[in-house]
């Protein structure tokens, strides 16, 4: 796919990784559909959007909610008048334990903290998905593409039970799809990022993140514009579908 032009949902686009990954489509000639729950955070990714030579809009959307979600891709397709792609990237995370043993004391993850990272990081992934296709289909697009952010943590993770199911779940959705939706042109992928220079690290005690650092074998964090590289790969590369790219430093 040449994204010159090309309508594009990014989802959990205010900062991070999606915020990467709207500014670098955008670089190459996209229209990005910006989508996040901070109104000041999707004006600034605007404004990066068209500093990058695309254009961009802002959706506050919560992922989570299926009306919503309707509306959203109604709204894109009616502003844009067409639509081509969607990257699925919000996410949140609750860690904790499945169950710890303490001093005599069992404590568990709780019902909501799971729910919550299922509500947002799968739930909302497949009614991104559904929607985008959907539209799609109807509206007869040449080609469209469907990018799922997974995470190392799909191969399981201390203390993210509900983060790891989440993110296995996106990278399985991608290859279902790829299946499914083949017969309408439409391509699907995953990328799974380890770890990213994001907030959250910057935010770590210097000797934790120094810990992190040491065990990727390229011995540094990766940039949002790494995986916004493996996003793109997915929507130029017209022979790619239904795969996960790690995009670690080697970490795994
Ligand atoms: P981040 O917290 O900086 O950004 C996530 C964005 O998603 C935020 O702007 C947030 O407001 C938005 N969001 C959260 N819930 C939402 C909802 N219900 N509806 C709409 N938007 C919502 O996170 P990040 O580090 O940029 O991560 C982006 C994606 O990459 C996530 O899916 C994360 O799991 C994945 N990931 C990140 C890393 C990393 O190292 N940063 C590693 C692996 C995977």
């Amino acid at each position: 796919m040449n994204l010159k032009d090309k309508v594009i949902v990014v989802t959990g686009a205010g900062r991070g990784l999606g915020r990467g990954i709207a500014t670098l489509l955008a670089g190459k000639g996209a229209k990005i559909a910006c989508v996040d729950l901070n109104q000041d955070d999707l004006n600034e990714t605007v404004r990066q959007c068209q500093a990058a030579g695309g254009d961009g809009k802002a959706y506050l959307v919560n992922v989570a909610r299926e009306d919503e979600v309707v509306k959203l891709f109604d709204d894109v397709v009616a502003d844009f008048g067409s639509l081509h792609g969607v990257v699925n990237n919000s996410g949140i995370t609750r860690d904790g334990l499945l169950v710890k043993a303490k001093d005599g004391e069992i404590t568990t993850m709780s019902l909501q903290q799971w729910q919550a990272v299922i509500d947002v990081n799968l739930t909302g992934v497949f009614l991104c998905g559904r929607e985008a296709a959907a539209r799609m289909i109807k509206l007869g697009v040449e080609e469209g593409v469907i990018v799922n952010i997974s995470s190392l943590a799909r191969q399981g993770s201390f203390g993210q039970t509900n983060y790891s199911a989440a993110k296995a779940g996106v990278a399985a959705m991608a290859e279902s799809w790829a299946k499914e939706l083949a017969r309408y042109n439409i391509r699907t992928g995953a990328v799974a990022p380890g770890t990213i220079n994001t907030d959250m690290i910057a935010a770590m005690k210097p000797e934790a993140r120094d810990r992190l650092i040491g065990a990727v074998p390229l011995k540094r964090l990766g940039e949002p514009e790494h995986i916004a590289m493996s996003v793109a790969f997915i929507f130029e590369n017209s022979y790619f579908t239904g795969r996960c790219i790690d995009t670690d430093g080697g970490l795994r």
